[in-house]
């Protein structure tokens, strides 16, 4: 195992509670923890919620982003929920601070007041001494750069948004940027891990700390996480709240795995990794530069590994939480277990291609029924186009079923079994596959997609078998 890196970090995130956590931010979290967990005790990952938008901040949206990153599995030294040495860990709760920082600036002729009602570049009250106003930094005409640990050495003028801006709408009203500027050093932050959207910020955070004659952090700027037409992933074309991959069946595990893949790699191929060997493997200098395209192809298969990788009380568990969430009861947890462990590997969420987890697993009560008007019972026939002669022959075969499936008996009552002997039966009888393994299938299930009748067989058991049939065969009557 490398020796973990000497030097302490202290890295954060800094979410608004203006909405659910993003899928964005769980990712831009995700790197910071690992950051952190690469530098082991030398590591600390804050949560600072930035909650300074008083009118659109809410206590439930902080709730929604904690357990949101509690649920991804990350941990934290320091947040509001735990507390720390450089608190408060609530934006607002350092609005005093921020007032005396704005004073400071208009004291040391470093900002000047403002009459605010007039575009940035038409400015001209630095002139006017008004003794109220917003409040704006004072920014020579020139080029900042600083060095990005992903993107090399950033430079942009700042003649490119009309000098002098805007730090505080009144003294007693400071804004983002100085808020931010000035939580960062009170909280010794080392490292500012965050989205590459916020690369204009800083360079207005750059000329503030500059200004206060604050430390400059290290800054690192994440590639934006793009939907499949590469476009900016958003609301509008593609979920983005992290707990909502919860709802739909996505694993945290998965998630974990699939975020740090978006926009790192190991240098290799390399997909799956626990918790403990991303935080081994993470450096800022692997992240990538060029967009990352957050692909549900991508996290369905990823879903679908982790899955078949869960003990039996996990995956009931996962289960479980479906069905409560839909307030649906769960009659026979066996059954349904055994029902679930045949159907993997075909899920890979609580939507099985288009039918939702409760009626997809179904088949496994012991009362299941089903009126067969959606799906017939006859191989390459409709419900609507079976005449009295196609539903005779149908029930023929149906018989024929179960008369050679009750011979097998209960001892080899195996899918294995159960597929060579039936195959075997058709194929030595000069019977075509689908005529007979098609009503089999739509008998047990009622379904056209489903597992293997055989394997169904075997989670259901003989008796449920030949009770099916005989159901199916009814319905034909
Ligand atoms: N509150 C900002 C956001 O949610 C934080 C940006 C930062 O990390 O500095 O985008």
């Amino acid at each position: 195992m490398p020796e973990k890196p000497n030097e302490s970090v202290r890295v954060r995130i800094a979410p608004s509670p203006t909405g659910d956590l993003h899928v964005g931010t769980a990712r831009a979290a995700l790197f910071n923890e690992l950051f952190a967990s690469h530098h082991g005790d030398n590591g600390s990952f804050i949560i600072r919620v930035e909650d300074t938008d008083f009118e659109r901040s809410k206590p439930e949206f902080e709730e929604n982003i904690l357990e949101g990153l509690r649920w991804l599995g990350l941990n934290w030294q320091e947040g509001p929920d735990v507390g720390g040495l450089y608190g408060p860990y609530r934006q607002s709760e350092r609005v005093a601070e921020h007032q005396k920082v704005v004073q400071e600036l208009l004291d040391k002729k470093l900002a000047y007041f403002c009459e605010g009602n007039h575009g940035e570049n038409k400015c001209d009250c630095r002139q006017k001494n008004l003794t109220s106003g917003a409040v704006r930094l004072i920014v020579e005409s020139k080029e900042v750069t600083f060095e990005d640990l992903v993107r090399g050495t950033v430079k942009v003028h700042t003649d490119s948004f009309g000098g002098d801006f805007v730090v505080a709408r009144a003294v007693d009203n400071p804004l983002y940027h100085l808020a931010v500027v000035y939580d960062d050093e009170a909280m010794q932050i080392t490292h500012v891990i965050r989205g590459e959207d916020h690369i204009h910020n800083t360079i207005k955070h750059i000329l503030i700390q500059e200004a206060l004659g604050y430390t400059r952090p290290i800054y690192a700027h994440l590639p934006l996480l793009l939907d499949d037409n590469r476009k900016k992933l958003s609301k509008r074309n593609k979920e983005t709240s992290l707990l909502a991959y919860r709802d739909m069946g996505y694993l945290p595990q998965t998630m974990m795995n699939y975020l740090a893949l978006l926009g790192w790699n190991n240098g290799d191929d390399r997909e799956y990794y626990t918790h403990d060997e991303l935080a081994q493997a993470f450096t800022i200098e692997r992240v990538q530069k060029a967009g990352a395209i957050f692909s549900i192809v991508k996290l369905a298969s990823m879903n679908k590994h982790y899955l078949s990788e869960l003990s039996d009380e996990e995956l009931f568990a996962w289960a479980k939480a479906y069905y409560d969430k839909n307030g649906i009861e769960i009659q026979e947890p066996e059954r349904l277990l055994q029902a679930l462990k045949t159907e993997l590997g075909r899920f890979a969420s609580y939507d099985i291609g288009g039918t939702p987890l409760h009626e997809a697993m179904a088949w496994h009560a012991s009362d299941w029924a089903t009126d067969y008007s959606d799906v017939s019972l006859t191989f390459r026939q409709k419900p609507d186009t079976q005449t009295p002669e196609i539903k005779k022959s149908t029930q023929a075969i149906i018989s024929e079923l179960s008369s050679i499936i009750s011979t097998i008996p209960e001892g080899e009552w195996t899918a294995k079994h159960l597929e060579e002997f039936l195959i075997n039966w058709i194929d030595s009888n000069q019977k075509g596959r689908g005529e007979y393994l098609w009503p089999l299938r739509v008998a047990l299930t009622g379904r056209e997609h489903s597992p293997t009748p055989f394997a169904v067989a075997e989670a259901i058991g003989k008796s449920d078998v030949l009770r099916r049939l005989q159901d199916a065969r009814d319905s034909l009557k």
